[in-house]
């Protein structure tokens, strides 16, 4: 084995790591943490440190660490059958499995499955589905996509475009022009504090209408948004937002892509975030939690009403001109099929539900009187704590100030591991689906303590 020293080494000189602070990195001014092991709800890093990871790796792992079923059926299917294609009709028998079950679990009106490999390329398909649908519909117009503000879609050209932030837009030549956005649903940071929820709901309509106006409808052809903003802050909508949303969308024909990345398969406490909010989409989005992130897979559910202009679309202009080399590989289809059975096995759907519930009340319980917190937000098992440098005229504190960072930093230093959201001193959870109430009180507990040593 290396000693730690030579992989520090070899890591600041060789290792190009996503979304790290370059300089500081290469310079060993950053943090560097070679993870070892996982069971359950925790990790374990090379020096033996046991952290409790309530941010399920970037919310993925949804049933937790260490699970030998998904691992059994990984190696089985490596062993039988590495790696074939899914053009021209070939398949396997995970894959062919794997799509089978995730439409008997889908909302309604669901047709066909897609596979890719994450959430960004899955949301590339599914713009490059919509253009398509309106050419084949002779709409060539019908292009641009509503976005939110703080939303997140990824981070390749288009995704980083449909991503609402403006770290992923900054010097990368973003959002491309076809790209258009709205306002967040976020109802703390409401424009007027005076307005109720179902006045902010009634605002954010009015800017989308103000918006789709303006473009021209016969322009816009599709609105992406994850139905609780994740990346964003974890934000769950205002009252009758999708509702409302959804009215104003099928008004103008403009097609509905719910991006359930991160909220599919369970973590809102129903099978898919869709379902939860009422949401009729035309494409859901899926990733992380289909796998439980054992082996790379995503996927575009597409709806009839799609599905069957692509289908026209095929006798008019041949095979469609789309695919990855691994698209539904084998691997992470087998890995698929063990973590759907294991989410029902574990009854980890419901589980979500209550104890991310628990969590959030816990939360609450410890921290709703902290003159520095403005607001604690959950849905399932996805919480936030918001940080405000005063609470009565809901003052943000300065980004320099970098608070999110530095109670994150804190929190792990009690032993748990919980996200700086980007955008904004937020910090955000989001455990492994299969939490007891006995972590959930141990993420509660060491966030105080870490808010205390922060913030006094
Ligand atoms: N959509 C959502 C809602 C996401 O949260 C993410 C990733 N956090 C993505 C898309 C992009 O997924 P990936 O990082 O796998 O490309």
């Amino acid at each position: 084995m290396l000693r730690n020293d030579q992989l520090e080494l070899w890591d600041r000189e060789n290792f190009f790591h996503p979304s790290t602070h370059l300089a500081e990195f290469a310079r060993g001014d950053a943090p560097q943490r070679v993870i070892t092991g996982g069971s359950g709800v925790f990790i374990e890093d090379r020096d033996g440190t046991r952290l409790l990871d309530a941010f399920a790796g970037l919310y993925c792992v949804n049933v937790g660490y260490g699970r030998p079923e998904i691992a059994e059926a990984i190696a089985a299917q490596a062993k039988e059958l590495a790696y074939y294609h899914a053009y021209v009709g070939h398949g396997t028998e995970a894959s062919i499995t794997l799509a089978k079950m995730i439409l008997d679990r889908a909302p309604a009106g669901m047709s066909k499955v897609y596979f890719g490999l994450g959430g960004s390329d899955a949301n590339e398909t599914n713009v490059k589905l919509v253009w398509y649908y309106n050419n084949i519909l002779g709409r060539p117009e019908k292009k641009k996509i509503i976005s939110r503000w703080r939303g997140y879609h990824g981070s390749g050209l288009m995704t980083g475009s449909l991503t609402g932030l403006e770290l992923f837009h900054k010097k990368f030549d973003l959002p491309l022009a076809q790209v258009i956005h709205t306002e967040a649903p976020y109802y703390f940071r409401r424009p007027d504090t005076a307005m109720s929820e179902a006045d902010f709901t009634a605002y954010c309509v009015a800017e989308l209408e103000a918006l789709i106006a303006s473009e021209g409808d016969e322009t816009i052809a599709a609105f992406i948004g994850e139905p609780v903003l994740g990346t964003g802050g974890i934000v769950p909508p205002p009252e009758g937002y999708w509702a409302a949303i959804q009215e104003v969308l099928a008004k103008h024909d403009i097609l509905l892509i719910a991006d359930e990345v991160v909220t599919g398969f369970g973590r809102l406490g129903s099978m898919f975030g869709s379902e939860h909010y009422g949401l009729r989409p035309d494409i859901i989005t899926i990733a992380k939690g289909l796998t439980s992130a054992y082996a790379p897979l995503s996927g575009s559910i597409v709806g009839d009403k799609v599905w069957q202009v692509l289908e026209q679309g095929t006798d008019e202009l041949g095979p469609i001109g789309h695919g990855w080399t691994y698209s539904a590989h084998p691997i992470g289809a087998a890995a698929g099929v063990a973590n759907l059975k294991l989410i029902d096995e574990l009854g980890l759907v419901g589980n979500a539900g209550t104890v991310g519930a628990y969590l959030t009340a816990a939360l609450r319980d410890r921290l709703a009187e902290h003159p520095k917190v403005g607001e604690i937000r959950g849905e399932g098992m996805l919480a936030a704590v918001e940080f405000v440098a005063d609470r009565e005229s809901r003052q943000f504190f300065d980004a320099s100030e970098k608070i999110g960072a530095k109670v994150a930093a804190a929190l792990l230093a009690e032993g748990v591991i919980g996200r700086a959201m980007p955008q904004g001193d937020i910090l955000g959870f989001a455990p492994p689906l299969c939490l007891s109430e006995a972590e959930a009180d141990q993420i509660a507990d060491a966030t105080a303590a870490a808010v205390k040593a922060s913030l006094g």
